[in-house]
């Protein structure tokens, strides 16, 4: 939690960023990260997204030096840090859990960093001030942290780690612990903090949501695998592979068979007779050498349609036409802007479908619809076995 005094006033050499090298890390029988590269440029907001056990916390943990890696160099400013305790490290993490000593005061608590590194008692007295200020808390200096909410800890935690000065700044779902609405004013308060300091961020997080509303930009993991990085709106609109479509904002997935591939455009059709048309003819995921494959005739796809991108009409004659369905609407539900409807098409197809509120009576259940989209609304996928990015050695 502490860092030293040397590392405090460095100052920057523009090559302060951080560079995770060829790392991976082996527990045992079991692989957490396969060997993986990834370069946090300076001063951004970088989420490491996953689904539990995708190996995100273990990445911080070696970063952090609470874990060495098996294999491979990580590199601030251009030096290797693996072989640096923790302390030695110009990083702080900030916990899920606040782990703030209990006996001793708010100041005391956020100052033992600076004591331990032997920082002079006028300096440490005005960083604290400061820290205090930053986190809109200079109130609270004399109370002990079970006088404080949750929140209030929370932001205690965030002034004992920036104290410090850290070059990065690693945060491991610090906000799993709050209710909704305090995460959503932490979550603001981060990026405000991120906004005024020159600090970069490595934040962990399963929620989805949580990294699109901070991020410059997401890495999304899976099976300690790297499946894509770029930013939110990227990621989101252009989805590498299967995985990250599904895991990124809800998502329609359609099972259907290639049945022709002319001019450019593919046409897919369902078990249920729906016609789909794309006018990529590659196959996501890339292959393990990074080579996008054409669709071929035949080929068992996974189509993906946002439901924003679905069209709601109360259905008028049969519809033969491609990108478009008949359906019953099973339920919907008033999200504030926008209505949300369970579409059944043909047996069992279950289609979500967003549209906007504004202006609109929603349509009963039992009514039957025509649901439609653009071609460019349609991402395909291999099925499912082909849907994450390879580990290595795999196809
Ligand atoms: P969560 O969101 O649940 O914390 P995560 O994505 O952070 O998950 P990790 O905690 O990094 O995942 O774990 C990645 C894999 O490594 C998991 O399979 C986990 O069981 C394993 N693992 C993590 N730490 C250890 C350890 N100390 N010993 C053995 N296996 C471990």
């Amino acid at each position: 939690m502490t860092t030293t005094a040397a590392t405090e006033t460095t100052p920057s050499t523009g090559l302060d960023h951080l560079e995770i090298r060829g790392v991976k890390k082996v527990f045992g029988e079991n692989t957490a990260i396969e060997r993986l590269d990834l370069t946090v440029h300076k001063g951004e907001f970088l989420s490491l997204l996953g689904p539990s056990g995708c190996g995100k916390t273990t990445l911080l943990r070696m970063i952090a030096g609470f874990e060495a890696p098996t294999d491979g160099e990580i590199l601030l400013a251009g030096k290797d840090i693996v072989s640096l305790p923790p302390h030695r490290r110009p990083v702080n993490t900030v916990f899920q859990s606040y782990l703030l000593f209990p006996h001793m005061n708010i100041a005391d608590n956020i100052a033992y960093g600076l004591k331990q590194a032997k920082v002079p008692k006028p300096e440490i007295a005005q960083r604290v001030r400061e820290v205090l200020a930053l986190v809109q808390m200079e109130d609270f200096a004399g109370r002990r942290p079970e006088q404080l909410s949750g929140g209030q800890q929370q932001r205690i935690a965030l002034a004992r780690a920036l104290v410090n000065r850290p070059q990065v700044l690693l945060l491991d779902e610090p906000m799993s612990a709050l209710d909704r609405k305090l995460r959503e004013e932490m979550q603001l308060e981060l990026k405000r903090l991120h906004t005024k300091l020159d600090t970069t961020f490595v934040f962990v997080t399963h929620d989805q949501d949580e990294a699109l509303a901070m991020s410059d930009r997401i890495v999304v993991m899976y099976d300690g695998v790297i499946q894509q990085i770029g930013g939110g709106e990227d990621i989101y609109a252009n989805p590498h592979n299967g995985f990250v479509a599904g895991f990124i904002g809800k998502q329609n997935f359609i099972t259907a068979e290639v049945t022709s591939t002319d001019s450019g455009i593919a046409r897919m059709r369902t078990a249920n007779s729906t016609v789909l048309e794309a006018p990529s003819l590659d196959l996501r995921p890339a292959t393990a050498a990074g080579q996008p494959r054409q669709l071929q005739v035949g080929d068992r796809v996974r189509a993906a349609i946002r439901p924003e991108r679905m069209r709601v009409a109360r259905a008028t004659a049969d519809t033969t036409a491609a990108n478009s369905a008949r359906g019953t609407v099973m339920s919907y539900s008033f999200l504030g802007d926008v209505i949300q409807y369970m579409i059944v098409v043909g047996d069992n197809d279950e289609i979500l479908a967003r549209v906007p509120a504004a202006g609109t009576q929603p349509l009963a259940a039992g009514t039957e619809v025509e649901l439609s989209w653009e071609a460019d609304a349609v991402d395909v996928f291999g099925s499912e076995t082909g849907d994450v990015g390879p580990r290595e050695g795999g196809a």
